[in-house]
């Protein structure tokens, strides 16, 4: 166990925490941040990122990841590339555990963010990387002028759909269902858009190749009819999984594992621990959102220890 008792542990190093670390290392709190072994978080698989302002010319997301976590260190953050493996959050000072190492904190700030969920097929898998991604944004670019089709019903989908056809030939979106999930807005246009076309009731099953993706087989859901077709380019976007395993039965979460913040702060259910991010957010999912609910953290935190000092 270490002998010292940390004012605020961070754990998650995406936008969100790094937000977080600048303004409390800012205010003297000396932040510790726990950054995970994937570190920067999903801006890490972007390349150019054009939405996050300040950048008049794009910058990739690992560049920006990597500015932020030195304007995070000239503060004084501390940082710590490893995984927390358990937490104790029921009474204080608050315990984490990194393998056999225990840290004691006043308070903690999450922000472990969300990974992409994955269909589950053993083809999915091998070929991730090869031709199946999770993110239109960072890898659309590569299938200029091919065939690429995309999974999911909902807003995500369809905005990647209407972003893959500035490169792709055909788009074919795949929905397991008649009818989107997705807003009525998002769905008109990739219904009025000629490049994208839809399968509607129709699973993915296979996809096929070896080096690379050449083709998929899907099947219809309700005639069982299956079919294989030519493909460059498989994109999932069912959706995102928080990356809250480690808070079950500690911390209050929503019913498919978001953590919940009160209203328009990021106190989580126990007071002394917030949640900045995409681990509390599946609604605008953006860097520039994480970043400012990371600062909101830092912010809650700072006048939490200033209410139990007075
Ligand atoms: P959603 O959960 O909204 O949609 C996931 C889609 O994937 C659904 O259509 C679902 O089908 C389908 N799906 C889930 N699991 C499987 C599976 N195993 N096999 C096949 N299909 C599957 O996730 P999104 O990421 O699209 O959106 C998350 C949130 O973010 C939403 O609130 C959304 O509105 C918001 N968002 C808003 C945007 C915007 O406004 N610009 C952009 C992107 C996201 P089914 O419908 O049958 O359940």
């Amino acid at each position: 166990m270490k002998s010292v008792i940390e004012n605020v542990i961070i754990i998650g190093s995406g936008p969100a925490g790094l937000t977080a670390a600048i303004y409390s290392a800012r205010a003297n709190l000396n932040p510790l941040m726990i950054e995970g072994e994937e570190i920067g978080g999903q801006l890490m698989t972007t390349t150019d990122v054009e939405n996050y302002p300040g950048f008049a010319e794009a910058i990739t997301g690992p560049e920006l990841m990597t500015e932020v976590k030195k304007q995070a260190a000239r503060f004084g953050t501390r940082f710590l590339p490893k995984n927390v493996t358990k937490v104790d959050f029921s009474s204080r000072p608050f315990k984490i555990w990194v393998g056999q190492d225990l840290y004691q904190t006043r308070a903690v700030i999450i922000t472990t963010g969300a990974s992409a969920k994955y269909l589950g097929l053993p083809s999915e898998k091998r070929l991730l990387g090869h031709g199946v991604s999770a993110c239109a944004t960072c890898d659309g670019g590569f299938f200029k002028n091919q065939d690429v089709a995309i999974i999911g019903g909902g807003d995500t989908a369809m905005e990647e759909a209407i972003f893959l056809t500035r490169f792709a030939k055909k788009v074919l979106v795949i929905h397991r269902r008649d009818e989107f999930r997705a807003s009525k807005i998002m769905t008109d246009r990739v219904l009025k858009n000629p490049k994208i076309e839809v399968l509607w009731d129709t699973a993915l099953v296979e996809v096929v190749g070896d080096k690379t993706v050449t083709a998929i087989k899907v099947e219809n859901v309700k005639t069982h009819e299956k079919k294989e077709m030519p493909m460059n380019g498989v994109f999932i976007a069912i959706g995102h999984k928080p990356n809250t395993e480690l808070f079950k039965g500690q911390l209050a979460m929503n019913e498919v594992g978001y953590l919940i913040t009160n209203g328009r702060s990021t106190y989580t259910s126990v007071p002394g621990v917030f949640a900045a991010g995409d681990v509390q957010d599946n609604m605008y999912r953006q860097a520039i959102t994480a970043a400012g609910t990371g600062c909101m953290a830092a912010m809650d935190c700072e006048r939490f220890f200033e209410k139990e000092e007075n």
